[in-house]
């Protein structure tokens, strides 16, 4: 058993199957699906962190995984822009007063 290689499991593979042809009818060869968020063909997979499963594209797939939780390092520089911005509109504020 090898785990270096990260396998998605779609619905891909039941393309053959005669039960599930109504349901690829109008999939384009090599997707399973049509994505949530932008419509494009995709694949009908598990969600990377959810117990839930929908359709992404490739593109929202990569989003969906590389989505992490806010780190210091994501918070400070929206902050300090919005002290920076902030402090000037209240020094334009307390001059116009
Ligand atoms: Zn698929
Ligand atoms: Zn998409």
């Amino acid at each position: 058993m090898t785990k270096d290689k990260i396998e998605v499991h779609c619905y891909c593979g039941e393309r053959d199957k005669p039960n599930m042809k109504k349901f690829f009818e109008d999939i384009p060869m090599g997707y399973c699906g049509f994505c949530d968020i932008c419509g494009e063909a995709g694949h009908l997979q598990a969600h990377p962190r959810s117990p839930t499963s929908g359709v992404w594209c490739d593109t929202h797939y990569k989003e969906l995984v590389s989505y992490k939780i806010f780190t210091l390092g994501d918070i400070i520089p929206p902050l300090f822009m919005f002290i920076i911005v902030g402090s000037f509109i209240y020094n334009i504020f307390t001059l116009l007063c």
